[in-house]
């Protein structure tokens, strides 16, 4: 069945991105709105929404997403390490429920992973 999620439609080609990777399972897209010098999305094309969602029926997909990040990032000049994000659920301020692994890096390290909260 056809999802009529904005991920899904980008996958079929009807809204644009800016593509860096694709193959028969997965594709790669830089962010519309970068929270960092280089930060885009490796997505499946099988829509999962969430990771919530996952289970061991996807994981050769999984895997492939995790075992192609290094290359993608290497592509984009991240040549000394990035930082790998997959925001789940309302905790997780998913905004986007199509399951994407965020790739970020930049020529400066990003600092800590979160805030902490003042004592
Ligand atoms: P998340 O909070 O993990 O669900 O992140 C969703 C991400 O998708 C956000 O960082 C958005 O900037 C990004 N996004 C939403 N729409 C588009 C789009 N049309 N093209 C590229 N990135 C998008
Ligand atoms: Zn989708």
């Amino acid at each position: 069945m056809m999802s009529d999620c904005i991920f899904c439609r980008i996958a079929r080609g009807e809204i644009p991105s800016k593509k860096i990777y694709e193959d028969e399972e997965i594709f790669a897209f830089h962010d519309i709105n970068p929270i960092a010098p280089v930060h885009f999305m490796i997505v499946p094309k099988l829509h999962i929404a969430s990771l919530a969602e996952a289970n061991m029926s996807h994981q050769m997909l999984l895997g492939r997403i995790l075992a192609k990040a290094n290359d993608m990032a290497r592509s984009q000049g991240l040549n000394e390490g990035f930082r790998t994000i997959i925001n789940t659920g309302r905790i997780g301020h998913q905004e986007v429920y199509h399951l994407h692994v965020h790739i970020l890096g930049g020529p400066e390290p990003l600092g800590s992973m979160l805030k902490r909260k003042a004592p």
